[in-house]
């Protein structure tokens, strides 16, 4: 198949662009919004701010034959494409200069089959409606811990979040979806029809076609203990806190923020403005189990204790997380393996690194192991199956004018704390071919490459972390 070179609409002229997407008016009548149109800003924001990005038009579709139609516009003009569904990706790919921007969030049916034990999600839902849908059924499928995350996007990278130390991540819970292919045709892929595209789905991103259902696995999951918990910055105590993670049964997950106290009332006054531990935190046992995984990091004396039986959906609900529009860099990567947890030293490094950054800024530490590590590293895309923790540190930035130092910081800090090199794709700020080639091991990489040749030879689907064909 050929893909013409990606034209823009400065090489466009607006008759010639008019004309290019009258197949797509047609089709999606109002829901084709171009930048006159009234709501156009709003419709293409994505959650993370940053210099300005101007499409010629999003295109709001609803079915398969639609993206299949716009897929055809994309192909047949040049104009480079991209895929968005909750908008949540660092690298902001779900917005594309002057070309077209295909808007999966209308695709947002969700089935929930307690029978078969299976949720279908349309690509364009949220994964905190899936969860509220599935919780309804006392069933769940584990994401993250963000319930405005796509979950398109989160399961095509990987998924890390609550549920994956005894589950997996979301793509080992990924049985089947729908695809529409770069020429327009739509697939089933799965363990029997197109495995190669099914193995390259788990983790390689949206490089492969547009996902228009996913068919993901429920597990029972009715309450769980869970939420926040804080502690005064010490070496000490946050070298615990992962240590009580990382040797935790499978049933306990969640992740550490170290980050600066901002003066909300569940934080000492004393504390507003200096670095603090924050943990949110989630055990999928029973409420024994649970206390008893706690014990250890009660008896650190939190200063904020917000942990309680809820029901797994309310995980998602009011965790707070950044706000959108927030402009920022993050560079993420992998520290040490099976049960290991970084010593005082390393964790007095992480205070003294927020101490010091001079603005808004956070590690996030998340232990991994547990079925994360059981998959065999070549049974899905995402092959980073080892390591101990994932260390993510980001740094907010006031204006774009200071986007360049938020970048150097992140960038100083990640190599300073010893996690730069491989790394999750859903969490790189950037996507230069230097990290592609850090979010997959290179026989990954290959295998990525050659699934790319079979179904997207012309590379329509660029804007992500691009594998090229
Ligand atoms: C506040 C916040 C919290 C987060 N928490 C977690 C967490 O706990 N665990 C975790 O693992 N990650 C987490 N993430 C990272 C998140 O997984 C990634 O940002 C993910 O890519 C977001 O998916 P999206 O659909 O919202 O984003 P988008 O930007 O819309 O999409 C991301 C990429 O996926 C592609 N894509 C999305 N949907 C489809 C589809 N249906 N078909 C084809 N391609 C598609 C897009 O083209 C794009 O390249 C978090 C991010 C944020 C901002």
């Amino acid at each position: 198949m050929a893909t013409q070179e990606p034209s823009t609409t400065a090489q466009l002229t607006a008759h010639a662009l008019d004309s290019a997407l009258a197949p797509l008016a047609a089709a999606l009548g109002d829901r084709l919004l171009t930048p006159a149109a009234a709501g156009f800003a709003d419709t293409a924001a994505v959650f993370v701010g940053g210099p300005t990005r101007t499409p010629a038009a999003v295109a709001r579709v609803r079915t398969a034959d639609e993206v299949a139609t716009a897929l055809a516009v994309a192909r047949e003009t040049g104009l480079p494409l991209a895929v968005r569904s909750g908008g949540h990706h660092q690298a902001r790919h779900g917005l594309v200069d002057g070309g077209l921007v295909l808007d999966l969030r209308l695709m947002d049916g969700v089935d929930i089959d307690p029978a078969a034990g299976v949720g279908h999600a349309g690509g364009g839902v949220l994964a905190g409606a899936y969860t509220a849908a599935a919780g309804a059924h006392g069933l769940a499928t584990g994401f993250g811990d963000t319930a405005t995350v796509g979950v398109g996007g989160i399961t095509l990278g990987g998924g890390i979040g609550y549920l994956s130390r005894r589950d997996g991540l979301t793509v080992d819970n990924l049985l089947g979806a729908e695809v529409v292919l770069a020429d327009g045709s739509v697939v089933e892929a799965n363990a029997g029809e197109n495995p190669d595209l099914y193995w390259a789905l788990r983790g390689g991103g949206g490089n492969f076609g547009v996902v228009t259902r996913l068919d993901l696995r429920l597990r029972e999951l009715g309450t769980v203990t869970g939420g926040m918990m804080m502690w005064a910055p010490a070496p000490a105590t946050l070298a615990t806190v992962l240590r009580t993670f990382a040797e935790g049964p499978d049933e306990f997950a969640g992740m550490v923020n170290v980050m600066v106290a901002p003066p909300v009332p569940m934080i000492p006054a004393e504390l507003h403005g200096t670095p603090i531990i924050m943990a949110l935190l989630c055990h999928s046992g029973t409420t024994a189990q649970a206390d008893e995984a706690l014990a250890p990091l009660r008896a650190l004396g939190p200063v904020f204790d917000g942990v309680q039986e809820l029901p797994y959906p309310a995980m998602f609900e009011g965790a707070g997380g950044p706000p959108p529009g927030g402009i920022g860099d993050a560079r993420t990567g992998f520290l040490g393996q099976g049960a290991w947890a970084p010593d005082e030293a390393w964790a007095a490094d992480v205070i003294a690194a927020i101490s010091g950054a001079g603005g808004p800024a956070a590690v996030n530490i998340r232990a991994m192991g547990g079925a994360i590590g059981r998959v065999d590293p070549a049974a899905t895309a995402f092959a980073h199956r080892d390591p101990a923790f994932m260390v993510t540190v980001g740094k907010f930035a006031p204006a774009v004018e200071a986007l360049p130092a938020a970048s150097e910081w992140v960038t100083a800090k990640a190599e300073e704390l010893g996690f730069s090199g491989r790394g999750y794709v859903n969490f790189m700020g950037t996507a230069t071919e230097q990290d592609v080639r850090n979010a997959y091991p290179e026989a990954t990489l290959a295998r990525l490459r050659e699934v790319k040749r079979t179904y997207d030879p012309g590379n329509l689907f660029a804007s992500n972390h691009n594998v090229t064909p």
